[in-house]
């Protein structure tokens, strides 16, 4: 569905404050440039943040900072979820997206389906995922999707007759 983006990425980022207040860490959230119309799928971008800010806000102790910034390039959003928690090592950076892994060290509980699942979704979305990190120091990732009709999931889309119709958009008829 066409829209503006802006509202619907806040209203996401902003319901993990309370978790932050919760566990005393810092959250700031940085909006790079103006918001476009865009195409998106709301269900897998909202899983997408929710995943990157849950493990955020898991690995990374009271005193720490959690920042996402939103930028728009192209005709791309790119969306950056950074901390200074724990980190990864280098050996376990490579893992960090198959079904099931999780640090040894773990804290909490998990089954460690959350990176694999989000990594999925930012591929329907015809996106790229990136993770930077470094042990005892933090880690970023980066999302990159297109947010024209083209980069649209196909599973977003549905031919109905000879019309073409975004699926989000039947769902709020
Ligand atoms: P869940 O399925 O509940 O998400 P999980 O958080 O363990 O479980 P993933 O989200 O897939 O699983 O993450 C995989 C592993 O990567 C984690 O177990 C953790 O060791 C590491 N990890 C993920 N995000 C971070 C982060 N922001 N900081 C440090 N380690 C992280
Ligand atoms: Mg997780």
């Amino acid at each position: 569905r066409k829209n503006d983006i802006a509202p619907f990425l806040k209203s996401v980022i902003f319901s993990f404050d309370s978790m932050a207040e919760r566990s005393k860490v810092d959250y700031g959230v940085v909006f790079s440039s103006d918001s476009k119309e865009a195409y998106f799928d709301r269900d897998k971008l909202e899983k997408i943040i929710n995943n990157l800010l849950s493990n955020a806000f898991k690995y990374t102790g009271a005193g720490g900072k959690v920042s996402v910034s939103v930028g728009f390039i192209d005709d791309c959003i790119q969306i950056s979820v950074s901390d200074t928690g724990k980190g990864i090592s280098k050996e376990n950076l490579s893992n960090v997206f198959d079904r099931f892994y999780r640090v040894e060290s773990s804290e909490g509980k998990g089954s460690g389906i959350g990176l694999a699942l989000t990594k999925e979704l930012v591929e329907l979305h015809q996106g790229k995922i990136k993770v930077e990190s470094a042990l005892g120091k933090g880690t970023t990732f980066h999302v990159k999707l297109p947010i024209t009709l083209e980069g649209l999931p196909k599973s977003a889309i549905v031919v109905e007759g000879e019309k073409l119709v975004v699926s989000d958009e039947k769902q709020n008829a």
